[in-house]
C-alpha cells in the first residue's frame, strides 16, 4: 500500500513537472543601485552576480515576442530561457545595467512611464530616493543597442481603479506616445503594480496589446493567461541561491509553495 502511495505521489511530481517546466521565467528588476532599505533597488554587485550565474549556467535571455509565441504558437525556445524586465524605466537602467547586459550578451524590457519619462521619479509619494528617469534619447538608444521597450502606462496609477475613457486612455495614449516617439511597434503592457482587474485585461486587449505582464502573487498559475503573465519578483534582500531556484525549471512549483507560504502568514495574522 505503502509503495502504491509512493508511486501516486511520484507521479503527482512528474506530472506537474511536465505541466510547469515549459513555463519561461519572467524577472521583475527595479532599480540598479545601492538604495539601504529599498528591496526594489538591486546593488551592481548583486546584478552582476546574478548575470554571472546566467551566463556560465548557459541561460539566454528571450525576447518578449518568443514568450507570446511560445505559449501561442508553441515555438520552441532555448531550455534555459528566461526574459528579464525592468519597472519605470530608471536612468540606472541605461547607466549601470545596460553596459553589463552587453557584456554578457543578454537583452532586456524597459518599461517605461510615458509622461515621466526624463524627469524625477515623483509620481508616488512611497518615500523613495529621489531619482531620475530615462530620457528619450536614452531610450532610443537602448534600442538601438539590441533591448525592447513596452509600455507601463501614462501614469502610473492602480488601473483596477481606473474608468472607462481614464482606464482607455492610460492603456492607449501611452502605446500611442511611446509607439510615435521611438518609431516602434508597442505590443506588451505591463502594470504598474501588477494592478489589474477583468476590465484592465479586457481594455488592454481592444487596444491593440497582445500581452501583458503582471506579478506572480495576483495572477492564477494554473493556466497562462497572456494578460496575466506572472513575473518574479528580484529584491535586494534574496541570496543568490533563492535567485538560481527562480529562474530553474521548477521556478512556478516555488512560487506555488510562495503563495501558500503567504496565504497561511495571513491565515495567522487574522
Ligand atoms: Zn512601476
Amino acid at each position: 500500500m505503502s509503495y502504491l502511495l509512493l508511486f501516486l505521489i511520484f507521479c503527482f511530481i512528474v506530472w506537474l513537472y511536465l505541466r510547469f517546466s515549459t513555463r519561461i521565467p519572467i524577472l521583475m528588476y527595479h532599480r540598479i543601485a545601492d538604495i539601504p532599505g529599498d528591496r526594489n533597488s538591486l546593488p551592481v554587485e548583486k546584478f552582476i552576480e546574478q548575470l554571472e550565474y546566467l551566463y556560465h549556467n548557459g541561460y539566454q535571455t528571450v525576447t518578449m515576442n518568443d514568450v507570446y509565441m511560445h505559449y501561442t504558437k508553441q515555438k520552441k525556445l532555448p531550455t534555459k530561457s528566461v526574459l528579464l524586465t525592468f519597472d519605470d524605466g530608471y536612468k540606472d537602467n541605461y547607466i549601470t545595467a545596460l553596459p553589463l547586459l552587453k557584456k554578457y550578451k543578454m537583452s532586456a524590457v524597459v518599461f517605461p512611464i510615458s509622461n515621466w519619462i526624463g524627469r524625477e521619479n515623483q509620481w508616488e509619494d512611497f518615500h523613495k530616493a529621489a531619482t531620475l528617469t530615462m530620457t528619450l534619447d536614452e531610450l532610443k538608444s537602448w534600442q538601438k543597442n539590441g533591448m525592447e521597450i513596452a509600455s507601463h502606462t501614462v501614469n502610473h496609477p492602480f488601473l483596477s481603479t481606473c474608468k472607462g475613457s481614464q482606464l482607455q486612455a492610460e492603456l492607449l495614449e501611452s502605446k500611442n506616445y511611446l509607439s510615435k516617439e521611438l518609431n516602434t511597434s508597442i505590443d506588451f503592457l505591463c502594470y504598474p503594480y501588477g494592478n489589474f482587474n477583468k476590465e484592465t485585461m479586457l481594455i488592454a486587449k481592444n487596444v491593440g496589446y497582445k500581452a501583458a505582464f503582471a506579478i506572480f502573487d495576483q495572477v492564477p498559475l494554473w493556466n497562462i493567461n497572456l494578460f496575466a503573465l506572472p513575473r518574479i519578483q528580484i529584491s535586494s534582500r534574496q541570496s543568490l541561491n533563492e535567485f538560481k531556484l527562480k529562474v530553474s525549471k521548477i521556478h512556478t512549483i516555488f512560487i506555488v509553495m510562495r503563495q501558500l507560504e503567504r496565504w497561511i502568514k495571513n491565515l495567522r495574522q487574522k
